[in-house]
């Protein structure tokens, strides 16, 4: 197994640790490396601790930035927007 280590979230509203660390095995993680879809190489992780992994965002931080409703889907300008 291997622990990896996901990036720092850069909101504003942290209730808890920056980084999130997760165990995954090592075929899952050179799945991974190699850019396999988060969702296929990790699929324990629960949706928030995967957007750890892509945006870096943790939960409080997304649920401020864009507070709508995961099951309606988060609208494609919205997502090109966050970096700025
Ligand atoms: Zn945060």
């Amino acid at each position: 197994m291997k622990h990896i280590q996901s990036k720092l979230c850069p909101g504003p509203s942290h209730e808890g640790p920056l980084t999130l660390v997760v165990e995954v095995t090592e075929e899952a993680y050179q799945r991974w490396l190699a850019g396999a879809y988060i969702q296929d190489v990790f699929p324990d992780l629960s949706l928030d601790d995967r957007e750890r992994f892509i945006s870096g965002y943790c939960t409080p931080c997304w649920d401020q930035l864009f507070p709508f409703p995961e099951e309606d889907g988060i609208p494609e300008e919205e997502f090109t927007d966050y970096e700025g």
